[in-house]
């Protein structure tokens, strides 16, 4: 601990976020640079606790008091090989994480946590910027053939680890382009796209293939996949989506949000569903319903309205979730920021009744009504029926499971009782040799919790290959978050 007075002596300081009105006319990140000497009172905060719950917070296990103390000492070399030690994307997580770490930190028992992520990001950034983050190929190759299915967080951690460890690794993806959600889902405002192309090009220097647009299951036979790998990953993800389906769900204009996102990632302002001009009503209070605000105000929205069924959140933890748990909270996202700053609204406690369209078949408004609940299920608040009025609708109620498509049919995989792949304690399914990591497995999820998965079924398809292995297994797929 290099400073015993640190958490005494320092508050809690984060990057500033740019203006609004300056950046929602672009779609890069939204924090400005955060100074060293400032990144290191927060790293001098942490007390390195006898007990680290925010090693149990996190599901990687990240080494946080050590990187922290390295931070504080300005050994940055070695800071990063202790973070890369536990996790292999740090840029993800140190963005995109809604970090249980800090839920957990000692500190915040009585105090505002550690800024763990916040450091973490600093770590991998800085490490980028020096060169420091150089490709590893196996100094020994095994001659195994692996095929890991989807390159979301989950598979990209697979295939590192085992590309690492000596064997032939392709990933396979049917998006143009490797990432997963990291790519297509969550937008540029949040992480830029660069960092994933920097981190693949390392994982390609290592050895590891990608072969994009190819759907396994259509493209190539679960037959043909199995007859050319001596084991398999199934890191495809929870992509099945909820739907809400009331009275004019099939009007013009109300898109699933994963119809909305992808398009808007890659085309961005020009995209062929586009907000400009119109009144957009999201349906769906989470992060998949801030990614499409955020989008909706970029591409020029004339308004935007954000409804969720359950109450509003309370601001501080609620006595049924005390430390270290990882609490439900009001949040306070750049969208959400961006969104009161343009006049729209978060309405909360309220159920969608009908989507209500014109003739020529186009939405143009949504009824909907207060709801009492959750508790009384949802009962819902005689008279408070009213219109809003919504050119574009997107539906953001999360995801109900793996998509049961020809692929996971074909080779005859087991479900578990919500839906999920099934898997044994090394990630293998009932099926010898096919294994399955990520939100595929745990159903949806977060992507520090895919990283985690995907390093540990590494370690499950290495010992079925080589009969040990020295990879690491961060968590059981049972595991689940503190709550
Ligand atoms: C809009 C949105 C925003 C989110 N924001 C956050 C956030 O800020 N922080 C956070 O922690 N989590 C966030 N999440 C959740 C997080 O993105 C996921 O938990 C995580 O990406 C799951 O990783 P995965 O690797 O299991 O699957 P995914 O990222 O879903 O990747 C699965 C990949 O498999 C591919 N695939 C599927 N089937 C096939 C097939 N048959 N052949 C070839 N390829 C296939 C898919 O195209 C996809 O690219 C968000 C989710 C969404 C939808
Ligand atoms: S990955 Fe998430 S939980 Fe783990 S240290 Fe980073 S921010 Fe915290």
């Amino acid at each position: 601990m290099a400073d015993p007075k640190g958490f005494l002596t320092h508050d809690r300081e984060l990057p500033a976020r740019r203006p609004v009105d300056v950046r929602i006319q672009d779609w890069r990140e939204v924090y400005e640079a955060f100074p060293a000497q400032k990144l290191n009172k927060q790293a001098a905060r942490c007390m390195d606790c006898g007990i680290p719950f925010c090693h149990n917070g996190c599901p990687l296990g990240n080494l946080i008091p050590e990187w922290n103390d390295l931070v504080y000492r300005h050994d940055w070399r070695e800071a990063i090989e202790r973070l890369h030690a536990t996790n292999n994307f740090p840029e993800f997580t140190g963005r995109l994480c809604p970090a249980p770490c800090e839920a957990a930190c000692v500190l915040g028992i009585n105090a505002d946590p550690v800024a763990i992520k916040r450091v973490e990001v600093e770590i991998v950034d800085r490490a980028f910027a020096e060169g420091w983050v150089r490709p590893q190929p196996a100094a020994v190759k095994t001659g195994k053939r692996v095929a890991v299915v989807g390159s979301g967080p989950a598979g990209l951690a697979a295939a590192q680890q085992l590309t690492r460890a000596g064997h032939d690794v392709v990933v396979f993806e049917r998006a143009d382009a490797p990432g997963g959600l990291l790519r297509y889902g969550i937008p540029e405002f949040k992480m830029e796209k660069r960092h994933i192309d920097r981190r693949l090009e390392q994982m390609r220097a290592e050895g590891t293939e990608f072969r994009v647009n190819v759907n396994v299951g259509v493209d190539i036979t679960a037959a043909e996949l199995r007859a050319q790998f001596d084991a398999v990953v199934l890191a495809g993800g929870a992509t099945q989506w909820r739907d809400l389906p009331v009275a004019g769900r099939s009007l013009k204009g109300v898109h699933q949000a994963m119809e909305y996102l992808p398009p808007a990632n890659k085309a961005l302002a020009d995209s062929p569903i586009n907000a400009r001009g119109k009144h957009v009503v999201v349906i769906g209070g989470g992060d998949t319903g801030a990614d499409c605000i955020g989008t909706a105000i970029r591409q020029g929205a004339a308004s935007v309205t954000q409804l969720e069924i359950m109450p509003k959140p309370p601001a501080s933890r609620a006595g049924s979730q005390p430390w270290p748990t990882f609490p439900t909270l009001f949040k306070m996202e750049s969208a959400h920021e961006e969104l009161e700053e343009g006049g729209g609204a978060r309405v909360y406690a309220v159920s969608t009744t009908e989507f209500v369209g014109d003739e020529a078949g186009n939405v143009v408004a949504i009824r909907l009504v207060d709801v009492e609940g959750p508790e009384t299920g949802f009962r819902p608040i005689p008279g408070s029926e009213r219109e809003l009025p919504a050119d574009l609708v997107t539906l953001s109620m999360g995801f109900v499971g793996p998509e049961k498509g020809l692929l996971l049919e074909e080779l005859g995989v087991s479900f578990d009782a919500r839906g999920n792949v099934a898997r044994d304690k090394t990630y293998m399914t009932d099926v010898e040799g096919v294994f399955s990591a990520g939100d595929m497995g745990r159903g949806q999820s977060l992507i520090v919790w895919a990283i985690a998965e995907g390093r540990a079924a590494a370690s499950g398809v290495d010992r079925f290959l080589t009969g040990e292995t020295a990879l690491p297994y961060p968590i059981l797929p049972t595991a689940r978050p503190l709550v």
